[in-house]
C-alpha cells in the first residue's frame, strides 16, 4: 500500500522531499488540502507529479454516497477508505457555517449500551490524514478549496472513541488547524468522548484549544456503568477532575452530554446528582433525545418528559438546554448507516 501524504505535516513532508526546492512541501501541503489529485498540482513539474503518484496517494478518502434529509439541511457521506472500509459522516448547514461531523475510528471497542457504532466491535483506528480526509472530501464537495474553506466547524462525533486513538487524532488536529492548510481553527473544533478522563489531562497539558465535550449520560456511577463499560475505569469523580483541570487549562468550557434514555437516568436522583456534578465550575449540560437503535432496545422519551427533566435542572441552576435534532430521515446516529450499508 503506497503510504497516504495526508498524514504528513509541512516538516514530515520537507524531510520526505529533501532534494527538492524548499517551497515544495507547502506547495504540495496546499493541494492537498484542496483535496487534488497529483496530476491536477499545476505548479509541480510533470515529472516530479509522476514520481510522486507512483510512491504516494494524495487522496485519502473518497464519497461513495449521499444522503439529503429533507426535513432539514442535513446531509450523510459515506466514505470508503484504501482497503474498502466504510465510515459515515455528517454535514449540517446552519446561517453562520457549516458543520461536518467525523468519524475516528472504524467501529468502537467502547461499547455503551445505546450506540450503534460499537455493535460490531472495534474494527481498526483511522489515520490522522484519514481522518482530515474526511473534512477535505467534504469542503471539496461543496465547492472549497484551501484558500476558499467552506466547511468552518468540525466535531468529532461520528464513529469511535478519539481518545481512544489519541496519536492520530490529535496530529489531525495539529493539521486540520495549520495555516498553510485547511486552516480551521481549533476555537471551531468539539471532541466528544465517552470521558477517557487521563487523555482528557494529557489533551490539556499538551496546549490543544479545542472544545471539550464528554458524554457523561449518568451522574451515577452505578447507573452509568451499566450504560457505559468505560466507567468501570473511570468514575463520575475522576470525570468531573478531568474536566475541571481542562477549563483552568484552558479557559474552555466544558460541555456534557447527556442522551435521555427513559426508564434509566431521568429520576429524582438522576437530576439531583447531575446538579451536584455541575455546580461551581463553567460547564453547559447538552440533553439529547436518544436516537432509537432496533439492536440495542432502550427507549426515548417523550418531548413533555424531556421538557420537564431541563426545568428541573434549571431549577437547580444548571446551565443546560435541549440539543436539536436533525436528519432524523436519514439515520443520523451514529454508526446506523455504516449498519445499514453494510448489511
Ligand atoms: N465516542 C465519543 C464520540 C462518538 S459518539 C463519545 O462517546 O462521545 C457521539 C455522541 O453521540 C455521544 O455523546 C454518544 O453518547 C451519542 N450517542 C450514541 N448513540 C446515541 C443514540 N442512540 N442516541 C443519542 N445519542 C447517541
Amino acid at each position: 500500500m503506497k503510504q497516504l501524504l495526508t498524514d504528513y505535516n509541512i516538516e514530515e513532508l520537507n524531510q520526505l522531499f529533501a532534494d527538492q526546492p524548499k517551497f515544495r512541501a507547502k506547495q504540495i501541503f496546499k493541494w492537498l488540502h484542496s483535496y487534488t489529485d497529483f496530476a491536477d498540482m499545476s505548479d509541480i513539474p510533470q515529472s516530479f507529479r509522476e514520481e510522486l503518484a507512483q510512491n504516494y496517494t494524495a487522496i485519502p478518502i473518497k464519497i461513495v454516497k449521499m444522503l439529503s434529509s429533507k426535513k432539514d439541511n442535513t446531509k450523510k457521506f459515506l466514505y470508503q477508505l484504501y482497503d474498502g472500509n466504510i465510515v459515515e459522516g455528517v454535514l449540517m448547514e446552519y446561517k453562520y457555517g457549516s458543520t461536518i461531523c467525523i468519524s475516528t475510528q472504524i467501529g468502537c471497542r467502547m461499547g455503551c449500551a445505546f450506540c450503534a457504532s460499537g455493535i460490531g466491535g472495534l474494527v481498526r483506528n483511522l489515520s490522522a490524514g484519514e481522518i482530515l480526509g474526511q473534512v477535505l472530501a467534504v469542503n471539496s464537495y461543496m465547492g472549497g478549496t484551501v484558500t476558499n474553506r467552506k466547511v468552518t466547524n468540525i466535531v468529532l462525533m461520528g464513529s469511535g472513541e478519539p481518545l481512544d486513538n489519541y496519536l492520530n487524532v490529535t496530529k489531525f488536529l495539529s493539521l486540520v488547524s495549520d495555516p498553510d492548510g485547511i486552516n480551521i481553527s481549533q476555537r471551531n473544533i468539539s471532541l466528544s468522548t465517552c470521558g477517557l478522563a487521563q487523555n482528557i489531562i494529557k489533551l490539556a497539558d499538551e496546549g490543544y484549544k479545542i472544545i471539550l465535550t464528554i458524554s457523561l449520560h449518568s451522574a451515577i456511577d452505578e447507573v452509568r456503568k451499566r450504560l457505559m463499560p468505560i466507567s468501570n475505569k473511570y468514575k463520575v469523580e475522576d470525570i468531573v477532575n478531568a474536566a475541571k483541570y481542562y477549563f483552568n487549562k484552558t479557559g474552555r468550557r466544558v460541555i456534557y452530554e447527556y442522551a435521555m434514555i427513559n426508564g434509566e437516568n431521568m429520576d429524582n436522583d438522576a437530576i439531583e446528582a447531575l446538579a451536584r456534578i455541575t455546580r461551581g465550575y463553567s460547564c453547559h449540560v447538552n440533553l439529547i433525545m436518544l436516537n432509537y437503535v432496533k439492536e440495542k432496545g432502550l427507549n426515548p422519551c417523550t418531548r413533555e418528559q424531556a421538557k420537564s427533566f431541563e426545568n428541573e435542572l434549571i431549577k437547580r441552576n444548571v446551565s443546560v438546554t435541549i440539543r436539536r435534532s436533525m436528519g432524523s430521515d436519514i439515520e443520523g446516529a451514529c454508526g446506523q448507516l455504516r449498519r445499514k450499508f453494510m448489511e
